[in-house]
């Protein structure tokens, strides 16, 4: 076992458990490029070894199989006992730069943390998650990633009787603000120590010889957070259910639960049936994020300062600092996608007219910047982001102030539109396409849909005409208004 392994920690970290077998694993996807990046050799869909060791049924030579201990305010409340209760890690894997991933499967059975749990997962939320965690990647959003579907060849119980699957799951580790929080709530603050160090020897290994570690560890943490929250914003992404424990140290996007991409635009925007008060609405995110690294910071006040005092003013002005960050990395990634390079004191307020309108007239989030996009060459003076817009005049005197500016900027309007073409994505996980790949899954057996919405997501910023469908909002038919937690 590599020293950098969550499992090399005190055993008060974890519990050991193994996977509960299942009857008939069978290969739904096996993810060859990045088990190609993580040195893994494996045969892909057919391979029956694929599906025993996905499933866990199989485990790898040696492997050292655990469930992590974490806590977590779940919508500002307070759990002093979370854990992995239906994900367990069963080992790690160095890429070709050195750098180690967690591999865990999720939904491989019960273990001491699964409270009134089964430890199982349906296999929809299994689908939305390797979808979406997978479309995240490809936008250039740091997530977590999905190496393999199986399913098992049982059923889980939930509201119905439902196909059962179980997701492997990569990430630059598993630990959360809860997971700090665990301890802190046991005053345990040896292990919360124990926890940071390795938190730094895993993704932030030059700061182990700053003067003041623990300091700068928070301090990338948190600027993590802020580019991270920033990305979201720009690809309309509402997470749904931001709790302290569904927010990774590493900065990666974890927990597909009831997310979704917007479709037309409203900061108000909620879709988990279980965010009764729009605690995470969309335009909530930041702010969000902000409360949860308070509590990272709180959790971790004693590696800051060996003064009380002084470790809470430090604590609060990083905690302060994100809002700024935040703020500083929203504008230049908003500037780039209506294709500003210089800046000028109007943009911001550029921006937010341009978010008002598309507001009021429930345009479309994606194809309003992506049209945009293609408007910088188009001979006609409107372009087609228009047809978003219940009003066009709406459109066309805010594309009339965009132009005045942008006949500002340096850069050929060829130039510029390749540009916002790098930033506005042609395609997202739609919640409509989601679901109507995991309807013809779960009801037809049909793998099709989801092999083709996962190739279509892959190239997301690519414009690929046999797919131009895949593009367009829902019908007012198919609009999906509310998503649901994978359990
Ligand atoms: P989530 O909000 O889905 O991230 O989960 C919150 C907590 O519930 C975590 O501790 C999960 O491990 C646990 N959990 C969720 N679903 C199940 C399940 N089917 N069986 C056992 N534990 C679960
Ligand atoms: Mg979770």
């Amino acid at each position: 076992m590599n020293s950098r392994s969550y499992a090399s920690l005190p055993e008060r970290f974890f519990a050991r458990v193994a996977p509960t077998p299942v009857a008939q694993p069978r290969v739904i996807k096996v993810n060859l490029a990045l088990a190609a990046e993580l040195n893994l050799s494996l045969k892909g869909f057919r391979g029956e070894g694929d599906a025993a060791f996905f499933s866990g049924n199989v485990l790898p030579p040696g492997s050292v199989t655990i469930a992590m201990a974490y806590a977590g305010h779940q919508f500002g409340h307070f759990v002093p006992q979370l854990g992995d209760g239906r994900a367990i890690l069963i080992g790690e894997r160095s890429d070709g730069h050195g750098r180690l991933w967690d591999i865990q499967l999720k939904g491989c059975g019960r273990t001491p943390y699964s409270r009134s749990g089964d430890g199982r997962a349906a296999l929809g939320p299994v689908l939305r998650e390797y979808i979406v965690s997978e479309a995240m990647h490809a936008l250039g959003i740091p997530a977590t990633r999905s190496l393999a579907a199986v399913t098992t060849g049982e059923s889980v119980r939930r509201e119905e009787l439902l196909p059962g699957a179980i997701l492997t799951r990569v990430a630059a580790s598993h630990v959360r603000v809860g997971t700090f929080e665990y301890f802190a709530a046991r005053r345990d603050f040896a292990a919360t120590k124990i926890l940071a160090d390795f938190c730094i020897g895993r993704h932030s290994g030059r700061l182990a010889h700053d003067e003041a570690p623990y300091l700068a560890w928070l301090r990338e943490v948190i600027a993590r957070q802020a580019a991270l929250l920033a990305d979201w914003m720009q690809v309309g992404f509402v997470h749904g259910v931001m709790n302290t424990d569904n927010m990774a140290i590493s900065g990666e996007t974890i927990d597909f639960g009831p997310c979704a991409f917007l479709d037309a635009f409203d900061p108000a925007a909620v879709f988990s049936s279980i965010d009764e008060h729009g605690r995470y609405a969309y335009s909530n995110q930041p702010h969000a994020a902000a409360w949860n690294l308070a509590r990272l910071a709180e959790s971790v006040l004693t590696l800051l300062h060996e003064d009380p005092a002084r470790a809470v003013d430090l604590a609060q002005q990083l905690i302060e600092s994100f809002a700024g960050q935040f703020a500083d990395r929203w504008l230049k990634g908003m500037r780039r996608k209506i294709g500003l390079s210089v800046e000028e004191a109007g943009d911001r307020a550029l921006i937010e007219d341009l978010l008002d309108a598309m507001h009021r007239n429930q345009a479309d989030f994606t194809l309003t910047f992506r049209g945009l996009s293609n408007a910088v060459t188009d001979p006609q003076p409107i372009g087609e982001a228009r047809v978003s817009f219940e009003h066009s005049r709406d459109y066309q005197e805010w594309v009339q102030r965009w132009r005045v500016r942008a006949a500002r900027e340096p850069m050929s309007p060829a130039a510029r539109a390749a540009a916002m073409r790098q930033v506005n994505p042609a395609y997202i996980a739609r919640n409509h396409r989601i679901e109507q790949v995991i309807a013809a899954a779960v009801e037809q057996r049909d793998l099709a849909p989801f092999e083709q919405l996962l190739a279509v997501l892959s190239q997301p910023y690519l414009d690929q005409a046999a797919f131009a469908a895949y593009a367009n909002p829902p019908a007012a038919s198919e609009r999906v208004l509310q998503t649901f937690c994978g359990t």
